[in-house]
């Protein structure tokens, strides 16, 4: 038998992603201002960015980062247990750890990071990892990464979280969440996932990427939002690169746990720091997501907006009330159609396609952000109920969606 060529395999791949609909095409942003962004010569209003504060070009955030880039440089230069560790980056986790009400945090390179880190700094091949099944790619590799068995339960099904646990008795166990679902918007249930990993002896953690900075009273998160503290979330992930506009991110809670992960985790060993730069531009960004309340309460009322404008065009969104609104297509080559469309009208918003969502379920992905103005919703809107009947109906009228201005 000759060896299977990689080649051969690699482009026999790229012709099933391209039967299927499932082609990817990275697009180059030249120039950003707030919510707007020029994109192949055009500016477009964004409605696809997780920059749910409109903190990533706030002065006080881009110019803390030019200020500690010029004294302090652009890199990390090294890893934290060398020489990385900085007093900026000393001084973000004490303002997330005192903002979130946590004993201890621990800043990592990416939240991707810190997800393979809590699972593989916590669990070998005798325990068991029980997920959501809509978790984030991330909380899924690291399990697999990890070595340990990984237990799936239906979408938000704290009973389904229940029965794998019980399936599983022996070693350890990490019950693992997403906060706010990345794809869906919805938020799980954390106070009866809370109970179901107190009577199954789990440890709950909770992946807050979405929540933190838009969720809970002082947006303080999802944790917050559903009454709980480090007694029943031990662990929990706030990403820098969402609503607080910046990049990285932190993983809060129990000391001695987190004290753990800093001395074995091997993605937090074995890789340069963040550069001190970034850490002073997030720690900006978390004073001004704790004091700045109306950047929420605007969020919250482009939400309600956009929900009753799109019931009366009859556009039916999944049930979302975090600024993750996504409308479902189902089939992939309309989910594209209809952000052509929608492109061609001045807008932004993301076609998400399997294997990101499941099979047929195909969706646009629409986030708002509190740079928005109602203008901007109500225009999307309007765009939305036009393409979406021009895309539904047929393929010659999808023509002209594509060309009409
Ligand atoms: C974005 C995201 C991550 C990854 O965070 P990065 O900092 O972008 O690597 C992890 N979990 C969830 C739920 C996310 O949405």
């Amino acid at each position: 038998m000759p060896r299977i060529q990689l080649r051969d395999r690699v482009e026999e791949l790229r012709l099933q992603r391209e039967a299927l609909g499932r082609q990817r095409v990275r697009r180059t942003v030249t120039r950003r201002d707030g919510v707007r962004c020029e994109v192949d010569g055009r500016w477009l209003v964004n409605f696809c960015s997780n920059d749910y504060l409109g903190l990533s070009q706030q002065f006080a955030v881009t110019g803390a980062l030019q200020h500690s880039a010029a004294s302090e440089g652009a890199g990390g230069i090294g890893s934290h247990l060398v020489c990385g560790h900085h007093a900026a980056h000393e001084a973000l986790e004490r303002a997330l750890a005192d903002w979130l009400g946590a004993p201890r945090a621990l800043l990592f390179g990416s939240g991707y990071l810190a997800n393979l880190a809590v699972v593989q700094g916590l669990l070998g091949e005798d325990d068991v990892c029980v997920q959501d099944k809509l978790n984030h790619a991330s909380l899924i590799d690291a399990a697999r990464l990890a070595g340990c068995r990984l237990r799936r339960y239906p979408h938000a099904d704290p009973e389904g979280a229940v029965r794998q646990m019980r399936a599983s008795p022996d070693g350890a166990a990490l019950l693992a969440t997403d906060g706010v679902f990345s794809m869906d918007g919805d938020i799980a249930p954390l106070r009866q996932l809370s109970l179901a990993a107190r009577v199954q002896q789990a440890l709950l953690y909770v992946d807050d990427a979405h929540g933190i900075g838009v969720l809970g009273p002082g947006g303080r998160g999802s944790v917050a939002a559903a009454q709980l503290d480090v007694a029943q979330v031990p662990l929990q992930l706030a990403t820098l690169g969402k609503a607080l506009g910046g990049y990285g991110a932190v993983l809060l809670g129990d000391a001695a746990l987190i004290d753990h992960l800093a001395q074995t985790a091997r993605p937090y060993l074995y890789t340069t720091a963040l550069p001190p730069a970034l850490a002073a531009a997030s720690l900006a960004a978390v004073s001004l997501a704790r004091k700045d309340h109306w950047r929420r309460e605007k969020l919250r009322a482009l939400v309600a907006r956009f929900r009753e404008g799109a019931a009366e065009r009859g556009l039916s969104l999944l049930p979302s009330q975090t600024p993750i609104q996504p409308l479902l297509c189902g089939d992939n080559a309309r989910a594209v159609a209809l952000a052509q469309a929608l492109e061609a009208r001045g807008y932004w918003v993301a076609a998400i396609r399997p294997p990101t969502v499941p099979e047929g379920s195909a969706r646009l992905r629409i986030t708002l952000s509190a740079g928005h103005g109602d203008s901007d919703v109500d225009g999307l809107l309007d765009a939305l109920a036009w393409t979406s009947d021009a895309v539904g109906a047929s393929r010659s009228t999808l023509g002209a969606a594509l060309t009409t201005p």
